[in-house]
């Protein structure tokens, strides 16, 4: 599996995931179906399924064009029917998509919409004496390095704001998310890494993983380069809104609001609204 980031509208990403076996590919979130056919070309690749994330229009503004330029099964959330345009085969969490050779297990993320789901690839390894490859189930903790296309649910430093689901929910998806192996990459919807890492060191400014992460998006940023994808490993470490045990997090919090409550939930509430105002 190979995956090509192609930055759409003003700070989208689309992907295409291409077998390397087969040359057919997937298209994650294409809100521009010019864009995304232009690499499709170069690469040379062929477009057999697009896989929707959530029914947002910059996610899935290219369907009906894509779908009009080469027939294709168009993957999506149940929960998303009749607002995925061109939606052929809804999926739920338990389901698996393939695309050549590389299969997806389908996780619902509800948060941001109550339709989202996330794609993860199931990393291939070759074996040793020569024969079919290992799967390995990243939904119960391999050590290599899958992939997981998490739309606006999660982002590098982040997460989407809750358009149609509750802090609940939210922290429930984000656990699926954290649950994965840690060198997992996190190839999520938009590049909004430098202003969520400028939030996360408002509540955590002694934490030097985030430090050294803003560091690193600065110099990637005024070279004009894109900051995702990172890992599951790397979001543990500084992104705030998987940090709900962190000390550091929760004092920075009670500064605010004396009377918070220590769990999951309420934590992660806390600092949603307070990104929300930021
Ligand atoms: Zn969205």
């Amino acid at each position: 599996m190979r995956v090509v980031q192609i930055p759409t509208l003003f700070d989208n990403y689309t992907y295409l995931v291409i077998c390397e076996k087969t040359g057919v590919c997937g298209i994650v979130d294409s809100p521009d179906a010019e864009a995304t056919w232009k690499v499709i070309q170069k690469e040379g690749c062929d477009p057999a399924a697009i896989l929707s994330t959530h029914h947002h229009l910059d996610h899935v503004g290219g369907n009906t064009d894509l779908v009009r330029r080469k027939k294709m099964a168009v993957y999506g959330g149940t929960n998303d029917s009749g607002r995925i345009p061109e939606l052929t085969r809804p999926v739920k969490e338990g389901d698996t998509v393939q695309v050549g050779s590389t299969v997806f297990n389908i996780l619902d993320i509800p948060g941001h919409t109550r339709g989202h789901i996330a794609y993860v690839a199931i990393n291939e390894i070759p074996s040793p004496l020569g024969g079919d490859p290992i799967k390995r189930d990243h939904l119960h903790g391999g050590q290599g390095e899958g992939a997981v296309f998490c739309g606006d649910t999660l982002f590098a430093g982040g997460c989407g704001r809750l358009f149609e689901g509750t802090p609940q929910q939210m922290v429930e998806s984000l656990t699926k998310l954290k649950n994965l192996p840690d060198g997992t990459k996190v190839y999520c919807g938009h590049e909004y890494t430098q202003k969520n890492l400028e939030f996360a060191k408002t509540l955590e400014p002694n934490n030097k993983a985030l430090q050294r992460k803003y560091e690193e998006v600065l110099k990637k940023r005024e070279r004009g380069e894109a900051t995702v994808p990172t890992t599951i490993g790397e979001e543990k470490s500084y992104n705030p809104f998987l940090r709900w045990d962190s000390p550091e997090l929760i004092g920075s919090l009670k500064k605010k609001e004396t009377g918070l409550k220590q769990d999951p939930v309420s934590v992660f509430a806390a600092v949603r609204a307070l990104k929300d105002r930021f």
